[in-house]
């Protein structure tokens, strides 16, 4: 099964991605993370990737898809995969499309997560993320801390924060970059019939993991 993760930064992408792959062993495939081993390995595409990523802009499509399409080649990714953070325009959703039909596949269910302005601000300001590579559990320390104070629940490594959410511009570009090519995305995968929007709120108490359970229980029923 395709799933794609689609929602603004700060929604919970990440964390509902990474409860979908615990229970179906399908994996995560996360750009970002992705983009965020290469740079700190500093390989050449990760010191390529790092002149956007720095500035909160979008890495070019020349280095993000075939960088895509190697991850989706993978063993582990023959019977199903969680896409958090691609496509994150038209035209990689495009690309997409072709690169599953090559394949005899399609995308199955895009879960659309939605979250009032001013939370997303105040979630990203929070988020610390385990810096250890193979783990990469985040946390937040208003709506989910770890029991101990700067150290992973799940592998006791150092939780850190990410350089581009330590910087007010940086976060501020990343939205409007999402409301301008990310967002038409919504409308690209309803018109498909394989959208499930579902706001993940603080103020009606609706985290990411209530998504992920009420999403495990459809496909299972399935
Ligand atoms: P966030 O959603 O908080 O911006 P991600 O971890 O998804 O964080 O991505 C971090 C950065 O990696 C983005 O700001 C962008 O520079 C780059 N990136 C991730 N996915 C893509 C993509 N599909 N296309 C282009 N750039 C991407
Ligand atoms: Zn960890």
């Amino acid at each position: 099964m395709i799933i794609i993760m689609l929602g603004a930064q700060g929604t919970g992408k990440g964390t509902v991605a990474g409860l979908l792959t615990e229970a179906t062993g399908w994996p995560q495939v996360s750009t970002g993370d992705i983009f965020r081993k290469n740079i700190k390995e500093e390989t050449e595409l990760g010191k390529e990737a790092n002149k956007y990523i720095a500035k909160g802009m979008l890495v070019p499509d020349e280095i993000t898809v075939p960088m895509v399409i190697d991850r989706l080649n993978e063993d582990d990714a023959t019977n199903g995969v969680i896409l958090d953070g691609f496509p994150r325009t038209v035209e990689q959703a495009e690309k997409l499309d072709e690169i599953l039909a090559e394949k005899g596949k399609k995308v199955d269910l895009v879960i659309n997560l939605t979250t009032p302005r001013e939370e997303i601000i105040t979630r990203m300001i929070n988020r610390r993320v385990c810096s250890n590579q193979e783990c990469k559990a985040t946390y937040n320390l208003r709506m989910h801390p770890p029991v101990k104070e700067g150290i992973c629940d799940k592998c006791g490594a150092e939780l850190v924060q990410r350089e581009d959410d330590s910087n007010e511009e940086s976060i501020r570009n990343r939205l409007k970059i999402y409301d301008e090519k990310t967002s038409p995305l919504v409308s690209y995968y309803e018109s498909r019939g394989v959208l499930r929007t579902e706001e993940v709120s603080e103020a009606i108490n609706r985290l990411g993991k209530d998504v992920a359970e009420d999403i495990l229980k459809d496909i299972n029923n399935k």
